[in-house]
């Protein structure tokens, strides 16, 4: 039986889940009945642990392997020092068109909105990333995006553009629904996933009502992060959208193996959600534990081939620095 103060998160806002997240790893074993004296846990943390109850509430009671838990759980094992790791392996410093705004691709720029995230994964490609040099875009981000007609699409990343709250979202949006340039504004956002909370109908109207397209791309890794909310929230955001994506990254323990990212795949279909990209893990410092070998990413994608539609196989993709486009991985 799930004591009642264990459900009281069901009753509170959006805003109120991501202030109360769950950010003590020993307390989060504890909800699990799991003994935090068993699991080599880093808790002296440079990227401290963040997790909404909603996504606690997915994962399996007892199960220190549970697919969630893996993703968010600050282990010793980040402290392990790889050859080949770094802290900016994909040289995005090189991409800064100004602190806080990348353009590494023809046509598409990419603002960094904001740095908070409602949930701190533990494989972050950007767990080091110089936040504080950054913040929304103002008005010198906006007048440079003015000078650059070849942006056609402002790509909202983070941090987490959906954890700016609705009125600076909605600035956010208009401004750049001002700059004639610009045909289509994408959000890449784990918020609906860990908080489904999150898709408001204030929001619904926010994302349908503009003069550019709009595609929301979610952060979904196993078929367990979709529950019936999650459900409900992604159904309702299709409705607000031009295209709703979903991108995963392919993490040892977490959804490295065949059987994972078919139903994962299938669940997202069922919502209309469509697999865009399988990430390959960045080599980030801290991340080696989650490394999946090419070979064997290769080898998953072809027995996934073999079950899936085509148009629910994700592009397994890596981020090599300095190419014109994410290298496909065939
Ligand atoms: C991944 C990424 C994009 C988007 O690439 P698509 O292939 O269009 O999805 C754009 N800008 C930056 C900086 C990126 O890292
Ligand atoms: S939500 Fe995205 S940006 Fe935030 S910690 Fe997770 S992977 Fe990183």
């Amino acid at each position: 039986m799930i004591p009642a103060s264990e459900l009281s998160w069901r009753f509170e806002s959006w805003q109120d889940q991501l202030k109360n997240a769950e950010r003590d790893p020993a307390q989060l074993l504890s909800r699990l009945g799991l003994d935090a004296d068993k699991l080599a846990l880093d808790m002296d943390q440079g990227f401290p642990t963040r997790v909404p109850h909603a996504f606690v509430s997915r994962m399996r009671y007892g199960d220190p392997a549970d697919p969630l838990l893996r993703q968010v759980l600050p282990v010793l094992s980040e402290r392990l020092i790889a050859p080949g790791y770094s802290h900016d392996p994909l040289q995005e410093a090189d991409a800064t068109l100004r602190p806080g705004l990348l353009q590494k691709y023809n046509g598409r720029a990419l603002a960094i909105t904001t740095g908070a995230c409602a949930v701190h994964c533990r494989y972050c490609f950007r767990r080091h990333f110089p936040y504080g040099d950054s913040g929304a875009l103002t008005a010198k981000h906006l007048a440079e995006l003015a000078e650059r007609p070849d942006v056609q699409e402002l790509i909202l990343s983070g941090g987490d553009p959906l954890s700016l709250p609705d009125k600076i979202l909605a600035r956010l949006l208009d401004d750049i629904d001002a700059l004639p340039a610009i045909r289509r504004i994408r959000l890449h956002t784990r918020l609906p996933i860990v908080i489904p909370a999150r898709v408001t109908e204030d929001l619904k109207a926010m994302l349908a009502d503009r003069r550019t397209s709009v595609t929301v791309v979610v952060h979904a890794n196993h078929a367990r992060e979709l529950d019936a909310d999650t459900g409900e929230a992604l159904r309702a955001l299709k409705q607000s959208t031009t295209a709703l994506l979903n991108q995963s990254v392919l993490l040892a323990g977490v959804n490295d193996n065949a059987d994972a990212l078919i139903n994962l795949s299938n669940d997202l279909g069922d919502l209309g959600v469509l697999p865009y990209y399988l990430h390959m893990p960045d080599a980030v410092a801290g991340t080696q534990h989650f490394a999946v070998s090419e070979t064997r990413a290769r080898d998953l994608i072809q027995k996934i081939r073999a079950q899936l539609p085509g148009y629910l196989v994700p592009r397994l993709v890596r981020e090599e620095p300095g190419k014109d486009s994410k290298t496909v991985l065939l």
